[in-house]
């Protein structure tokens, strides 16, 4: 017997270790397995598959299984009430709900036996796309069964979604029963989505597909069928005309006779976990071949598309085997013979990618191609190879890929400015923007306002436009941000090791991080808990320069939400010099420069997604210190990390006093948003003949949580409001607020804001001027579904004129529900508001002003608008058309009655209530509509409660005109007029919501 002496001891605990966590890596990982024979017949009459399918479930979990979930994603297609036929009618896509039933798919014909023995499969009730196929037996941990089915699908039109027909042409994706995955968190039975893709066990596919003889074919797999090949050897390179087919345009659908004649080609794959194929006539075929750059494998690249856009395809086979060439490189290389892309015309996106073959949406020029291949095909990759969760993770697979396609793009073409060319022209100074800075700017103006969503979030939870901006794009960011930090080197080496350890696996978000930590070893809780779970912005400043002996010590204050690493580069005469990472973890770190520096920059490369960057910026020079240059640009830009950018534009403006105002626009709004912004618009203005127009700035800050934004802001108006000569009869308004988007960043189909608005307001009128100062505090609440909208909105208001006594202060509370109650095409809306409001106090020595300080039954008028929230024509009218203008408001009625016509009728100092009512006409263009209003209120004149009502005909053009022809009117308002004449009684308005919201970049776009 050997003593054991301490240090053996040690040794044996630190393999006991060792081994543990090699065990916990190695060997508890399990995975099923599925192999399938599937035999397939296409009816290009009725667009209609016949086929027989059986395949081998191989139970490797160490469970015992007593059912199977079975996909049937072709009946997602059957009607508006499965989930994707939910998903798509919020997009306000209708086609399976009142499409006719031509245009929807199923699958039908099932007939499931296992070993032999008829089985059942219990359908989901709530997804007809979902089944469950119970076991004869319990299945144990290590068995196998053979379940076989013949099935027939309807293909739906391809206008719906990824699997569909166009004609002729054929996108046979996600076809046939499908055992859903079961891994360590137990079964994933997902209904079929749009948004939202897939997850799949791996196995092998052997494939035969049965058609008419003249359909060219792209499929999943390596074509054993001998004829085929020679098929598709003898039309490779051949032009439409050598082939005889007939011409064809984008949107055309001439197909060729189908032959008589049929034949059956059969495909085999190992190691895929989908089989997709793609079948057209008219396809033109190129053919190319690609060498692995490690392993030195051959692939076999196939480009399969139409005349129509073969201006852009001619190239495609470039872009394929570079496709092949960057990937394999960056990541491992390609482990299949053959990659396919066809030309195809599905609605979901761009394109769409399915093992070896991806399909790809029409692109408008050669870049847009290239970019949309290269990553389609990046995807047998990061989905393929790498069977991720895509479903749940979608950013393991969408943003890997993206970080990919975007290291393509500037790799591969280092000077494009494929942003400037493509989408803006290379106009507004938006000039050198490459492939990278379509994501950064789409990312960066999203989490500018509060709306992001975390990189983690479900596929169907996030909004449409995070899916791209956050799941696609801000992971691409990150991943990029990290690659940066490590070096080409060290990230290509931990990404290699990821896909060696899980090719053909099901990698979760843990087993990602656990590879890149242990290869590159840093902590990357920076990455996989700040950038990828939450919402947190990274936000790096320079504090502190110092320069001696010859060296230059930097100070960096981590102000942001992420404790990220830093990149710092040192400048002189404006030549990058050095740059330097700082660790991440501290609040404020330091690096010291090897040589003096006469400028620091922070995020020099812009390689780190920070939202805001304009702190990013040090330089020894000018007059000012610290003071950017200034750098004067006409109209709108991007925002210059090195220059204080300052843009300008005329503008012109009216209204009844001022009449026309010219005058220059100066501001600093570019893209992404700036959080400091300021704008300063004076005007001259010829009917007042004085500077008029307006002035703001504001600073926006986005909170952890709570808040999805918060700007503090000032702002100053002034114009004309009377006819008065030019020293009177105008105002001049200062206006502080504070508003927020209250939540936090989860999406949902609810939005709050609240705004605290104070005010100083100078009314030069002849004799006596009026002060007023005041504010008020309204929060909104707001819920969107496809079919319903409803709006709260609370306010308190107080305003108090500091010339004389007059103050009031009141509460009111408006609601609004909308229903859209036609649906379809012709969609018709019918909407009931209802409104109170009440004052708490009132004191008025100077009756000259009561009816500004009043509810008005009619909705506001210029004079009511105290806080000149709106743009009004003609502010201090009270009579004609200028006095109508606002609606919306306060009682909401659709009469003149207390806008001055009909004397002072329907304003109250006390309380109102009132409804209203309006309904688009079920015929005829929807801009016609009826309106029915209903108030009961409080007059000062009146003892007991008024009535009124109207109704009436309205025609509506949006949210901004109306005229509204009442039918009848409570007697109390056809008495307040002074005329018989109808013509007075029309209302007219016209809305203009501009003032409040002139610096959200966003709203101007929209
Ligand atoms: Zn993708």
């Amino acid at each position: 017997m050997l003593k054991q002496n301490p240090f053996m001891k040690f040794l044996l605990l630190i393999t006991l270790v060792l081994f543990a966590s090699f065990r916990l890596f190695g060997q508890n990982y399990w995975q099923q397995k599925v192999d399938y024979t599937i035999t397939v017949k296409l009816d290009d009459v009725k667009h209609a598959l016949s086929g027989f399918e059986s395949f081998v479930y191989h139970n490797n979990s160490p469970q015992t299984l007593d059912f199977i979930y079975i996909h049937l994603w072709p009946n997602a297609y059957k009607n508006g009430k499965t989930a994707l036929g939910k998903q798509l009618y919020e997009d306000g896509e209708q086609l399976l709900n009142f499409g006719n039933d031509s245009v929807k798919g199923g699958i039908d014909s099932l007939h499931f036996q296992i070993n032999g023995k008829d089985a059942l499969l219990e359908i989901d009730p709530k997804n007809p796309d979902i089944g469950k196929l119970i076991l004869h037996a319990p299945l144990k941990s290590g068995e196998s069964i053979t379940v076989t089915t013949p099935f027939h699908v309807k293909i739906p039109s391809g206008e719906i979604s990824r699997l569909g027909h166009v004609g002729q042409s054929y996108q046979i994706t996600q076809w046939y029963p499908k055992p859903a995955v079961f891994d360590k968190n137990g079964w994933n039975p997902i209904p079929y989505l749009t948004q939202g893709e897939f997850y799949s066990e791996y196995g092998t596919f052997d494939v035969s597909i049965t058609l008419p003889q003249n359909y060219v074919v792209g499929a999943t797999g390596d074509l054993q069928t001998e004829s085929e090949r020679q098929f598709m050897d003898s039309i490779n390179g051949k032009s439409h005309n050598d082939r005889g087919l007939p011409p064809h345009f984008v949107g055309s659908q001439s197909f060729p006779k189908s032959s008589d004649e049929w034949k059956t080609i059969r495909f085999t794959q190992e190691n895929v976990h989908d089989f997709a194929w793609f079948a057209d006539k008219r396809y033109l075929v190129l053919k190319g071949e690609v060498e692995t750059p490690h392993t030195k494998q051959k692939v076999t690249s196939w480009a399969l598309f139409t005349q129509a856009n073969q201006k852009y395809w001619s190239k495609s086979i470039e872009y394929l085997n570079d496709a092949i060439r960057y990937y394999s490189l960056w990541n491992g290389d390609y482990p299949y013979k053959q990659v396919t892309a066809v030309d195809g015309t599905i609605s979901a996106g761009g394109g769409m990618e399915y093992p070896n073959v991806t399909v790809i949406g029409n692109a408008s020029s050669d870049t847009e191609l290239e970019i949309v291949i290269v990553h389609e095909v990046g995807h047998n990759w990061f989905y393929g190879i790498l069977g991720s969760n895509e479903r749940v993770h979608g950013w393991m697979d969408e943003g890997l890929n993206t970080l990919n396609e975007m290291r393509y793009m500037y790799t591969k073409y280092p000077k494009n400015t494929y942003l400037s060319n493509m989408v803006l022209n290379g106009r507004f100074h938006f000039d050198e923007l490459n492939h990278y800075h379509s994501g950064d700017f789409f990312y960066r103006l999203i989490a500018g306002t509060g709306e992001d969503q975390p990189i983690e979030t479900h596929s169907a939870d996030f909004t449409r436009t995070n899916y791209a901006g956050i799941m696609y794009m801000k992971t691409g960011l990150v991943f990029n941000y990290l690659k940066e930090y490590l070096g080409d080197s060290l990230f290509d080496q931990s990404m290699q090791t990821y896909y060696r350890e899980w090719s053909f696996k099901h990698p979760q978000p843990e087993d990602l991080r656990a590879t890149l930590e242990r290869v590159s070893g840093k902590d990357l809780s920076w990455l996989f808990t700040d950038l990828i779970q939450t919402t947190n912005h990274i936000d790096y400043e320079i504090s502190k320069v110092s320069s001696f002996d010859g060296k230059t010590v930097v100070t960096i204050k981590n102000v942001g939400q992420v404790n990220g690493p830093i990149e710092v580069s040192g400048f002189r005469d404006g030549k990058k010099i050095q740059t330097i990472w700082a660790e991440n973890g501290a609040k404020k770190s330091e690096v010291t420069f090897d040589s003096e520096m006469d400028a620091v920059q922070i995020n020099a490369s812009g390689r780190i997604p920070e939202v805001d960057q304009s702190n990013n910026y040090w330089h020894q020079k000018g007059l000012f210190g610290r003071i950017e240059p200034l750098k004067l640009q006409f109209l709108v830009g991007k925002d210059e990390v090195q220059k204080s950018n300052l843009f300008w534009s005329p503008i012109l403006g009216g209204n009844q006093y001022d009449k026309f105002m010219l005058g220059i626009a100066l501001h600093n709004f570019s893209v992404p948003s700036p959080s400091f912004q300021f704008l300063l618009a004076p005007m001259y203005s010829f009917g007042g003949r004085r500077i008029s127009g307006i002035a703001e700035i504001n600073r926006t800050f986005l909170p952890k949580r709570n808040l999805k934004l918060s700007r503090f802001g000032i702002s100053l108006r002034s114009f004309k409001n009377d006819t008065l000569d030019k020293n009177d009869g105008y105002y001049v308004a200062i206006l502080p607020y504070w508003t927020a988007k209250i939540g936090n960043r989860i999406g949902g189909p609810i939005s709050q804001n609240i705004r605290v608005q104070s005010m100083y307001r100078l009314d030069m009128f002849r004799p006596k001027q009026r002060e007023l100062v005041g504010g008020y505090i309204q929060y909104d609440f707001s819920y969107t579904k496809a079919d319903h909208q409803v709006n709260l909105e609370l306010r308190t208001d107080h305003v108090s004129n500091s010339m004389n006594s007059d103050q009031f202060t009141r509460s009111s509370v408006a609601a609004t529900y909308k229903y859209r109650y036609m649906k379809n095409k012709r969609s018709r809306w019918v909407e009931l508001r209802v409104f109170g409001g009440n004052y708490w106090n009132f004191d008025m020595y100077n009756s000259g002003a009561v009816s500004a300080y009043s509810f008005a039954l009619s909705g506001a008028g210029g004079i009511q608008d105290l806080f000149v929230e709106d743009y009004f024509f003609g502010r201090s009218a009270q009579s004609g058309i200028w006095s109508q203008q606002r609606l919306e408001n306060m009682g909401g009625f659709r009469s003149t009655a207390g806008n001055g016509a009909s004397g002072y009728f329907g304003t109250s100092t006390g309380w109102m209530t009132a409804a209203n009512f309006y309904i688009e006409t079920p015929i005829g263009p929807k801009i016609f509509g009826l309106y029915a209003d209903f108030g009961l209120f409080d007059q000062a004149y009146s003892s007991k409660p008024v009535q009124a009502y109207d109704l009436g005909l309205a025609m509506r053009l949006g949210k901004v005109f109306g005229i509204y022809f009442p039918i009848v009117q409570s007697d109390n308002i056809v008495k307040a007029y002074s005329s018989e004449n109808y013509a007075e009684r029309i209302r007219f308005t016209l809305k203009f919501n501009l003032t409040n919201k002139p610096l959200d970049f966003m709203k101007l776009l929209q």
